[in-house]
């Protein structure tokens, strides 16, 4: 059966969701499909009181439930109905996030849909394997660290992968003890809503996932500056990121995971498998038009090699197939916004100005909605704008060297640190490489998340503070207390 669907047929849950309720509001943002600019909602602002109101619901609910005290094995069950329920609604929430948001509806539901029900049960294991410990001390004492959740949790994340974003933030909150309010991005916040009700259908208690729909100034500044949220847990860029450390410095002092922007860089060797290399780079800046943080759009390609492997690129960055997000055979996405698309342009053209080259693409493409051709640009160096600044769209610069040392200067980012890719067949060049790159993911050989949720994903530089996934995405939605007991 086709997933392909009319988008104009399918039913929103436009509203907050507090307290197990959807909750309408007046509509202050509007909103566009990307895939063909049409208006099709308005995106509510919640405010202080609404935020309040969102945080009351959660403490109330960790109240009544017991959540973060009950015998950790049934917060484990709890999340993986909650997981099942995700996959056995997988077709209308896909559709969802097909109708708002850059996601193909073929790569949802064995895609973003099913790594997040899998993530969602993953973190749900470590609610009974991971807590407090005995610790050695004198034979007249016992000394303990006890582990705790933090309470209500303010999560905020961006637009460009709605349901897997939402999944990060809440599966290990949720797993660890503790209550959400969500924020997701005003471009794209209804799949987040459709799913906190399926967590009420799965029989979380309500309240303990509650959703506040709204902009960063307005929405974002009044729950980052609650002082009932005990821990704030973002994705976004680097711009918001900090906003929101100082919006946090200002109203109190709270832990916090950022998750910010990147500019990542792919260091091909001429020893390097080239086919395999050229597929890893052009899907990483083609797949959801290049709308992802770690997106590695700095190609840094030995001289001997770099004529073969960007024509191989050149190739693969057109064989995909652009269309509307609600087609099944959709492979290459719109990007999220006309502002954004203009902004892609603004920073293509600026890099051609001062001498890049552009080999392919550099223009919006001549299509309903917001699609932006693949572009690739030669004849950059550090200072060009399109090496310098994150771009979050179709584009790949490329730049080559001659040695290891060169390479390893051209990779380095003055702001960033994300993620590296690194092709090449001599192992311990992989390794020496891998050592001395400043970036909190290191790919070689591919460019490409696994399904192993136990890497965890964050950023070194200016890329981010702590991790999302892994152990440690646990472990940082829960707190310690030392005890030490006189016997
Ligand atoms: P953005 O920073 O504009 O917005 C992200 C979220 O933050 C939205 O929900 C927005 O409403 C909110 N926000 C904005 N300003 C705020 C403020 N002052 N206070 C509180 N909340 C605020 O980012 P975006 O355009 O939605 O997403 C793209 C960015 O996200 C890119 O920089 C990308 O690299 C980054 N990103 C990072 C990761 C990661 O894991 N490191 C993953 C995905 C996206």
């Amino acid at each position: 059966m086709s997933l392909s669907f009319d988008p104009d047929t399918i039913p929103l849950p436009v509203g907050h969701f507090i307290g197990g309720e959807l909750i309408s509001a007046e509509g202050a943002i509007e909103m566009c499909r990307p895939s063909d600019g049409k208006a099709y909602a308005a995106c509510p602002v919640a405010g202080v009181d609404m935020v309040s109101c969102a945080v009351e619901s959660a403490k109330a609910a960790l109240k009544s439930s017991n959540w973060g005290s009950v015998r950790p094995r049934e917060r484990t069950k709890a999340l993986q109905v909650w997981a099942d329920l995700i996959e056995t609604e997988a077709e209308t929430l896909a559709r969802i996030e097909a109708l708002c948001s850059t996601r193909p509806i073929g790569q949802l539901i064995a895609g973003d849909i099913a790594v997040t029900a899998e993530q969602i049960r993953f973190f749900a294991e470590f609610a009974d394997k991971e807590g407090s410990e005995l610790v050695p001390t004198d034979d007249a004492s016992l000394g303990m660290i006890m582990s705790e959740p933090y309470g209500v949790v303010g999560a905020i994340t961006p637009w460009n992968f709605p349901i897997s974003m939402a999944g990060w933030k809440l599966g290990p909150a949720l797993a660890a003890g503790n209550a959400v309010v969500l924020k997701p991005s005003e471009m794209t916040p209804f799949s987040a809503v459709y799913m906190a009700q399926l967590a009420v259908r799965a029989g979380l208690p309500a309240g303990l996932i509650n959703v506040v729909l709204g902009d960063g100034p307005t929405t974002g500044t009044a729950l980052t500056g609650h002082p009932e949220i005990a821990k704030v847990s973002f994705t976004g860029s680097t711009r918001a990121g900090s906003a929101i450390m100082e919006n946090v410095a200002r109203t109190g002092v709270k832990p916090m995971t950022l998750e910010l922007g990147g500019k990542s860089p792919q260091i091909v060797f001429a020893d390097a498998d080239l086919e395999k290399s050229a597929t890893a780079i052009a899907g990483s800046v083609t797949f959801n038009a290049g709308q992802a943080c770690v997106a590695g759009t700095r190609l840094i390609v030995e001289r001997s090699v770099a004529d073969r492997l960007t024509a191989a690129i050149l190739q693969k960055m057109k064989a995909a197939r652009p269309g509307p997000t609600w087609e099944e055979a959709t492979q290459y996405s719109p990007v999220i916004s006309e502002r954004q698309r203009a902004r892609i342009d603004g920073i293509v053209q600026a890099a051609i100005k001062v001498g890049g080259e552009c080999l392919t693409g550099g223009h919006t493409m001549d299509s309903p909605g917001y699609f932006y051709e693949p572009t690739l640009i030669a004849n950059v160096d550090q200072a060009n704008p399109a090496i310098v600044e994150e771009i979050f769209g179709p584009v790949l610069t490329v730049q080559t060297f001659q040695t290891e040392e060169e390479a390893l200067a051209l990779s380095s980012h003055p702001t960033y640190g994300l993620a590296s890719g690194l092709f090449t067949a001599d192992l311990s060049r992989a390794i020496r490489f891998v050592r001395k790159l400043e970036a909190g993911t290191v790919w070689v050989n591919r460019y490409s998340r696994s399904r192993d949720h136990i890497l965890p994903t964050g950023g070194y530089k200016r890329s981010g503070i702590g991790k999302d996934l892994g152990r440690e995405a646990y472990l940082a939605n829960r707190r310690t207390k030392s005890v030490l007991i006189s016997l």
